[in-house]
């Protein structure tokens, strides 16, 4: 069998090996058995199910509950050669009669169905019938953590595609997610029926992308020098509001940045428009709360920039992990501060949930902020959450800058002390202008000129200071008390500090931001590895795909991804064999493309 795969592999999507586990995936559900698959996005899921489906007589059978992703998929597939259509509310009757007859023809290996489509009576009948006629190759079932009910993709039909496994008990299954947490695993276990299942869990390691984390004092000028050095490139900006999703996306616009806003506040419409035209033009720049997000396919966004603190290091990791689909370098870029702490802890103090959850979301909310302050690499204390172990990644803000630690112990206490002499009813500022002594108007308002602790730290300024509350609040050690302002109190675990009987250890304010990987970003940054004659063929091909991609109305990647130009910028293949040795691309791509490439590489 793998010797097939392998050769199918080849013919149509052109790579020349499996990546990762994929190959021992493909055997697996080749021979009949079930699969849940744990693997990043960008990890190489799709393969997984596409290549058994067309090895499998029958058509394989793919769950989705990513509509609007459905009609890029299925182009993807027929453009590398297979037979692929989809079932979802976007059909009208004539062209879903149309697919059905195909199927029953045998005329399709793939297709795609919304899980609402599925799980009616007539879903369920039309698979009757396919399955008597023997025509079922396998059941893939894409995005399987949306089965489990405390995730926030959360789709009620899921829970009934457990009945696959009851009707179909002989046909292989593939669940597959790139969601890495324990508890959702099992439950995808549970309510999909798949124990018997089994399970390929990949690491969940994205080495492409750089991760970075930056104390937050000016946002816009901070996005606007990262956003410098990734001119014309495609990313994603998040933010905590609406709002403030709105007017940083004008913000944007108005310094010459192409951004497009995106909340659940905007009309349908213009949402999904926002969302179609990120998919499939090039360079755009994404502002977006985290209702953005699971319907994003794209291979080549760049960057994924947080101006406010996700909720938790799950949120974190699944939203950075839009960037570098495809391999080549990507950022993950936060900005962090003060304000943050307090807003996340308060929100989750507010809200309603029972006391079990919110010890829980306050416990998962230290890990992320365990994070932001680590000063250990990104990449050990992301993966460390997840269960695995790593070396140092040299790929991240710690690792290429590091911060200096020193003992932070009698800063610690002076910044308690201060606290408690204020009575535990001031904010940061205040608690600052007391510590640095300065003579303001509340300052002497309350007396707090009289107090001891009055300009012990005179020596330090401002920023410093910050730096110092904001290690103390993340750490647990004061709570700042929204209902009263953002007033900072004491918490248990102040007094053995306080006491001299913990030590504290804090980092240093990184001074400056980290060399960028290449002054223009990472489009500039492929032609940059290119000698000069290859980076201006790169570019000549760029525009090529362009065009092809808007005559034939498809996203650009559909065509080829960036890392099949650039191999093909290199390497400059004279005939058709030569083309048939790059990566990503198929006969099919060769029938079509092969002479206008040929063409345009002897000219360029
Ligand atoms: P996922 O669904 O896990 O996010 P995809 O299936 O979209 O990942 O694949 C991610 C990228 O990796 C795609 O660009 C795909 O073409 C590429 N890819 C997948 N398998 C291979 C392989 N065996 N060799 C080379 N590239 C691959
Ligand atoms: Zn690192």
């Amino acid at each position: 069998m793998s010797e097939a795969s392998r050769a199918l592999l080849f013919r149509l999507f052109g790579f020349k090996s499996f990546k990762g586990s994929q190959e021992e995936i493909i055997d697996h559900l080749c021979a009949g058995g079930d699969a849940l698959v744990l693997m990043p996005t960008g990890g190489g899921k799709s393969l997984c199910y596409q290549l058994p489906a067309l090895l499998r007589p029958g058509v394989g059978v793919v769950i989705s509950p990513l509509i609007a992703l459905m009609q890029d998929q299925v182009d993807a597939l027929l453009q590398a050669g297979a037979r692929a259509a989809f079932l979802n509310s976007t059909l009208d009757a004539r062209a879903t009669r149309e697919v059905e007859r195909r199927l029953f023809e045998g005329d399709l290996d793939l297709v795609y169905l919304a899980p609402e489509r599925l799980t009616t009576e007539r879903g369920f009948a039309l698979l009757d019938r396919l399955h008597a006629a023997g025509r079922i190759a396998l059941f893939a079932i894409d995005e399987a953590h949306c089965v489990s009910q405390w995730g926030h993709d959360f789709r009620p039909e899921y829970l009934q595609l457990s009945a696959l496994h009851q009707r179909y008990p002989a046909i292989p299954r593939i669940a597959l997610t790139a969601t890495a947490d324990q508890p959702t695993r099992q439950e995808i276990i549970t309510r999909l029926a798949l124990e018997d299942a089994r399970i390929f869990v990949a690491s969940f390691d994205r080495p492409n992308i750089r991760y970075t984390v930056n104390e937050k004092n000016d946002p816009r000028r901070q996005l606007q020098a990262f956003l410098a050095d990734h001119r014309g490139e495609a990313g994603i900006i998040y933010c905590l509001s609406r709002n403030k999703v709105d007017e940083t996306a004008a913000w944007l616009n108005s310094i010459g940045h192409a951004a497009l806003p995106y909340h659940a506040g905007m009309e349908t419409a213009a949402r999904s428009d926002h969302q179609r035209r990120f998919q499939r033009e090039d360079g755009l720049i994404m502002v977006a709360t985290i209702a953005f997000g699971m319907g994003i396919d794209k291979p080549d966004v760049r960057f994924v920039a947080h101006l406010d603190l996700p909720k938790n290091i799950e949120a974190y990791y699944q939203e950075t992990g839009r960037a570098g689909r495809d391999g080549l370098p990507a950022e993950a870029w936060m900005l962090y501060g003060l304000q943050d702490v307090v807003l996340q802890r308060s929100r989750i103090d507010q809200s309603d949930a029972p006391p079990q959850q919110k010890l829980l979301e306050g416990q998962k909310l230290n890990a992320l902020l365990g994070y932001c302050e680590a000063p250990r690499c990104r990449r050990v204390v992301l993966l460390d959450y997840f269960g695995e172990r790593r070396e140092v990644c040299g790929n991240c803000d710690v690792c290429l800058n590091p911060p200096e630690l020193f003992d932070g112990t009698v800063l610690a206490q002076k910044a308690l002390s201060a606290v408690y002499r204020t009575g535990q009813r001031f904010g940061v500022m205040q608690v600052i202008d007391v510590l640095r002594g300065k003579d303001s108007d509340k300052v002497r308002k309350w007396g707090h000129d009289r107090l001891s602790v009055f300009g012990v730290g005179a020596d330090l300024d401002d920023h410093t200071w910050r730096g110092v509350m904001r290690q103390l609040v993340a750490g647990g050690l004061l709570h700042a008390d929204l209902t009263q302002h953002g007033a900072l109190k004491l918490t248990p675990e102040a007094r053995p500090v306080l006491r001299g009987e913990t030590a504290i250890e804090m980092r240093r304010q990184l001074a400056g931001r980290v060399a960028p990987r290449s002054k223009k970003g990472a489009s500039a940054a492929i032609t940059a590895e290119l000698s000069p004659p290859a980076a201006l063929r790169f570019v000549a091909l760029r525009q090529w795909r362009a065009d092809t991609a808007r005559a034939q109305g498809l996203p650009a990647y559909v065509i080829f991804h960036d890392r099949t130009l650039k191999e093909l910028a290199e390497a400059r293949p004279r005939d058709r064999a030569a083309l048939a040795g790059i990566s990503g691309i198929g006969a099919a791509k060769i029938e079509r493309y092969g002479e206008a490439l040929l063409a345009l590489l002897a000219d360029a």
